[in-house]
């Protein structure tokens, strides 16, 4: 296979790929793979097995395809390509909860020698970067790195990188529980989809949907959040969207539970649990096995609760999520307080403490912790937060967590 009839395979694949026949698609783009001695096909061929493998939640084989094109990259010698393939790296990476390796390669894209697309692609860099600190909840450098990407967004006029960047800065806020800007930043989103989505995937519309649901639901407005979830599960339905599809059944079963109608939320919670499993979403499973969790404290059925605490808790260990390990100590803490076990109690509230100081989650000004409950926070230049009151009492210019790491030599 040429070089011409590469390109045409390619571009029938994308076509099959945007009409949702994306097993046709496949078949297409397999095909050339196995038979075009065009190098430069090969990569975008590559390309595009990496996209849809990632939209249907394969992530093993994205991980694969992106190994090989990283090969590619390197026999075509081109800097560029070098770059998108080891972004490609770093995302499947990411999509497997395995935020060590996300950051390192993140970083290896970082170093490549400065390019063209090294400009337009580090946006995407950090953005991913900053999803993995966020996932090992490191919420300074999340929260850094979500900036960078949004300025790379705003220099480049990439509205669509900004409309994933306020997806991910609606998760950071609804973790850290400012909930209203974990509703601002989906609806920013929302609003970019309606202005420049026309020509867009549709899932961009399904992901903002998603994430206004999550927020709705913290914030109590059950109605809402029930809309904004529905919309998304159907786009995502139509779409055969494994991944989304299981975020908003966890969101449904959030939802249910806040009302407390467990009868509904216990099957739904089992649903998103084995599509995420299916996917290799372990961080999705550790908050499904909370939310289930929670119910079975509501019911007062104790023994099942520590059996999902624990299963959640290994995972939780696993990825290295403090902030799900945190929230586990905590929960795991008042059954033993109502069981009366001392010993049991005590060893968790240590290991709740060392969480809380892991991940720095206490406001440096009146020492307080943060994503407690539900406050207003305000962000340093720096990216370290604060309660806004608190910011507002001091009316502090430099940040009291780095002001000695922050001084220039020319200070001192
Ligand atoms: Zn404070």
């Amino acid at each position: 296979m040429g070089q011409d009839q590469t390109k045409q395979q390619i571009e029938k694949g994308l076509q099959l790929y945007q009409s949702n026949q994306t097993e046709k698609a496949l078949q297409v783009w397999m095909k050339v793979l196995e038979k075009s001695s065009d190098l430069m096909g090969r990569f975008r061929v590559l390309g595009c097995l990496v996209t849809a493998h990632s939209e249907m939640g394969r992530y093993k084989e994205m991980l694969k395809f992106a190994v090989v094109q990283i090969d590619t990259a390197r026999e075509l010698e081109d800097a560029d390509f070098l770059l998108e393939s080891y972004l490609n790296l770093a995302r499947s990476n990411e999509k497997l909860c395995e935020f060590h390796k996300t950051i390192s390669y993140c970083k290896t894209c970082l170093g490549l020698p400065g390019t063209r697309a090294g400009a337009q692609l580090g946006g995407q860099v950090s953005l991913s970067m900053g999803n993995a600190f966020l996932g090992l909840s490191v919420f300074q450098k999340a929260l850094e790195s979500f900036e960078k990407a949004l300025r790379y967004a705003h220099n480049n006029d990439d509205a669509m990188l900004e409309c994933r960047v306020c997806c991910s800065l609606g998760s950071f806020y609804a973790q850290v529980k400012d909930y209203e800007k974990a509703l601002f930043f989906p609806c920013k989103a929302a609003e970019l989809v309606n202005d420049y989505g026309k020509g867009w995937s549709l899932k961009y519309r399904a992901m903002s949907q998603y994430h206004m649901a999550v927020a709705y639901r913290l914030l109590g407005h059950l109605g809402s959040a029930m809309e904004c979830c529905e919309e998304s599960m159907k786009i995502a339905l139509q779409h055969g969207d494994r991944p989304l599809q299981a975020l908003c059944l966890l969101c449904f079963a959030d939802i249910h539970r806040s009302r407390g109608d467990l009868e509904t939320a216990f099957p739904r919670y089992d649903s998103a649990m084995s599509i995420m499993t299916e996917i290799g979403n372990r961080l999705g499973q550790v908050q499904a096995l909370l939310g289930v969790a929670k119910c079975w404290v509501a019911r007062k059925v104790l023994d099942k609760a520590l059996d999902a605490i624990e299963r959640a808790q290994n995972l939780a260990e696993e990825v290295g999520n403090k902030l799900s390990q945190l929230k586990l100590h905590c929960l795991s803490e008042s059954i033993y307080r109502s069981k009366g076990l001392q010993r049991e109690l005590r060893a968790h509230v240590v290991r709740f403490h060392e969480c809380v100081e892991e991940t720095e989650l206490y406001c440096g000004l009146c020492g307080e912790s943060i994503g407690e409950k539900n406050s207003r926070l305000q962000a340093l230049p720096c990216s370290h937060i604060f309660h806004l009151r608190c910011l507002q009492n001091n009316g502090t210019r430099s940040c009291p967590n780095c002001r000695r790491s922050s001084m220039k030599p020319g200070f001192v």
